[in-house]
């Protein structure tokens, strides 16, 4: 993956959005399960979109870029989820909390804590598993979905 390349640096058209293209979700999953966290980077108005979009949603450009993401970052909003996704069904309640990276760029995404021991502020680190291998139910709803490595925040 290069600058020069049109798939991962804007503006793009619709014709570089294919489906291994990392601003879908099939393609920042990809990205995952090889370790790299990528955002999306607007280069009109340096918006962060994680995961990535073809279009900013600050000011629509097209003109976007992918930013590698370091996995640590802080907790700046938490709440119980007691009736998350089928694969999750059996982990309920889950905690869910909006996460603020060290780069600023925002992931939403479940935290292996209870509520209780979750609080504004936390430092947290991503951790990426492999589907297979971690406690969730492996009848997905949607069967694209059964490859995508499952990631959660561990407290730091
Ligand atoms: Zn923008």
């Amino acid at each position: 993956m290069t600058d020069t390349d049109s798939t991962t640096t804007g503006p793009l058209g619709p014709d570089d959005i294919t489906a291994d293209s990392p601003f879908t979700l099939p393609g920042f999953f990809d990205a995952l399960a090889e370790g790299r966290l990528v955002a999306a980077r607007c280069t009109e108005c340096d918006t962060q979109m994680l995961p990535p979009r073809p279009a900013c949603y600050g000011c629509g450009s097209r003109a976007v870029t992918l930013s590698e993401q370091p996995r640590t970052g802080e907790v700046i909003s938490y709440t119980s989820v007691n009736r998350p996704p089928s694969a999750f069904e059996h982990l309920a309640p889950i905690t869910v909390a909006v996460v603020e990276l060290d780069s600023s760029a925002r992931l939403t995404g479940r935290v292996e804590a209870s509520l209780e021991d979750v609080a504004i502020g936390d430092r947290v680190e991503l951790r990426i598993d492999d589907p297979e291998t971690v406690d969730i139910d492996p009848d997905f709803d949607l069967s694209y979905e059964e490859e995508w490595p499952a990631h959660v925040f561990e407290l730091l």
